[in-house]
């Protein structure tokens, strides 16, 4: 399964948020699945449509992610 990139600096590892403002370390596939770093983790009341980057400031939705085809693009 590959993952999707930061448009920014190509990391694949993100944060989402909860209410509680608690942090939860993700990946999104290329189907735009978010999946926990550690499978423990719920998902479960997080907000799923923000995604903040690890590696940058940068900061959107999981569909503005790059993914690896467009790589051939640069
Ligand atoms: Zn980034």
């Amino acid at each position: 399964m590959k993952n999707l990139h930061c448009p920014q600096c190509d990391t694949q590892r993100f944060f989402i948020k909860n209410e509680r403002e608690k942090n939860l370390l993700v990946t999104v596939t290329e189907e735009y699945e978010i999946k926990p770093v550690y499978p423990e983790e719920s998902l479960v009341g997080f907000d799923l449509t923000m995604l903040y980057c690890l590696g940058c400031s940068w900061n959107g939705s999981p569909k503005s992610l790059r993914g690896h085809k467009h790589k051939n693009k640069y």
